[in-house]
């Protein structure tokens, strides 16, 4: 079994949902982020960037802002597969997370955390806690900085930019899937 992916492993019964098994994969293109709505125990937001064959992922309760003025608590999960990037539908409601799942926004970033004006790797900046990156999604664009506070806590900040606007409000008024079109209220729909 892959060791990043162990945590995320161990928290599946793979016999009871169908959320795909934790194995990394590489490639060469652009690195991928996604964005899920979830209605797990609480309504929130999952935030992936993929990073060294897997995805990097943080739950944002309130989802994320375009406005470079609000701050947006993100809990940093456990990596999840590259795979699960286009994974959307109905988790039992006995299993972990279990609830439903669409793909709210998705798309290809770059990474531009710098330290005394040199880049630096991913890596790096996750280590010290502070990750720049560039969106190119359907629903956000432009830039967002998480910022580690402590523990699994870290923030997410709208960079001001061309793409930033304090008026829209995505999460409220585009809320269907970029894949299906479906909200979480129509697959809640579907499965019963
Ligand atoms: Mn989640």
């Amino acid at each position: 079994m892959n060791e990043k992916l162990k945590s995320y492993n161990n928290k599946r019964n793979f016999k009871k949902t169908k959320e795909p098994k934790g194995s990394s994969s590489s490639s060469n293109d652009d690195p991928i982020f996604v964005i899920q709505h979830h209605d797990a125990s609480n309504l929130h937001y999952d935030f992936r960037l993929e990073h060294d064959g897997i995805l990097k992922s943080w739950a944002i309760p309130k989802g994320p802002s375009t406005n470079p003025k609000d701050t947006r608590l993100a809990i940093e999960t456990e990596d999840h597969p590259l795979d699960y990037h286009n994974f959307e539908g109905h988790i039992p409601e006995s299993e972990y997370g279990g609830g439903d799942v669409i793909v709210w926004d998705h798309g290809t970033y770059d990474h531009i955390t710098e330290k005394d004006d040199k880049a630096i790797s991913f890596k790096a900046a996750y280590d010290k806690g502070h990750i720049t990156v560039i969106l190119h999604g359907e629903k956000l664009q432009g830039g967002y900085t998480l910022i580690h506070t402590n523990d699994d806590k870290w923030l997410l900040k709208k960079t001001k930019d061309a793409a930033s606007d304090a008026r829209r409000n995505p999460t409220k008024t585009e809320p269907g899937s970029v894949i299906s079109g479906k909200t979480i209220e129509d697959i809640d729909n579907d499965t019963e």
